[in-house]
């Protein structure tokens, strides 16, 4: 497992090179974001943001979501995987915030986790990006970086989740899980890491470390 200096040398390295991570899904305000991140269960970011870029134009409020109704918006999302459960959740949620949320997006997980299709990586995501909340969304890039470095060894997303809470250094909280996912999806990825160009090769853990070829 990763010592402290070495963690707080790990982020330093990513900050450098990226110093302003931003995540891949396209959105307008705190409710299509929310939307734009329950689509994206088990599809890529691009997939969901070439369903959006159309349904966010018409559709950008939970008012004009209930408007629309779960029949088109599903015209809009077919290429989406899971377009059917989504188009009943994102339509139940956006009723749900309409009645009892004020047509707002609430900042508390708790309330979060309790709309339709909203689980606690989504919430995670949505108190990070909307509402500046250092929380650690954990994916399954950010499940394997954390695994095969040392940084955040843990059995389930969960358990990464609670590790990095407690082992990012407060700095590089609010970005960390960008620069993670990031990280994952580019350089430290699933089949074969790029590990003779990855900045923190000398820091991680990871035995199989791929050489040049
Ligand atoms: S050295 Fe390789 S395994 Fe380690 S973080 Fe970099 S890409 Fe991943």
């Amino acid at each position: 497992m990763l010592k402290k200096p070495q963690i707080e040398e790990f982020f330093a390295r990513l900050q450098k090179a990226n110093p302003n991570p931003r995540g891949e899904l396209e959105y307008r305000n705190p409710y299509t974001l929310l939307v734009a991140v329950v689509l994206s269960a088990q599809a890529t970011d691009a997939s969901v943001n070439k369903a959006t870029e159309p349904l966010f134009k018409i559709a950008d409020t939970p008012e004009k979501m209930v408007q629309l109704g779960e029949a088109r918006l599903k015209g809009f999302i077919k290429t989406i995987g899971l377009f059917n459960t989504k188009a009943k959740n994102v339509i139940r949620l956006s009723e749900i915030l309409v009645q009892e949320h004020d047509s707002k997006v609430p900042a508390d997980r708790e309330v979060l986790q309790s709309l339709p299709g909203v689980g606690r990586k989504t919430a995670n995501v949505v108190l990070n990006i909307a509402f500046g909340q250092p929380t650690m969304a954990v994916d399954t890039h950010i499940f394997r970086v954390g695994n095969r470095t040392g940084l955040a060894p843990g059995k389930d997303p969960l358990a990464v989740e609670l590790m990095l809470e407690k082992r990012v250094p407060e700095p590089y909280r609010l970005h960390a899980h960008h620069w993670l996912i990031l990280h994952g999806r580019y350089v430290c990825k699933a089949r074969k890491p790029d590990c003779p160009v990855c900045v923190v090769r000398d820091i991680c853990q990871y035995k199989a470390k791929t050489v040049l070829e």
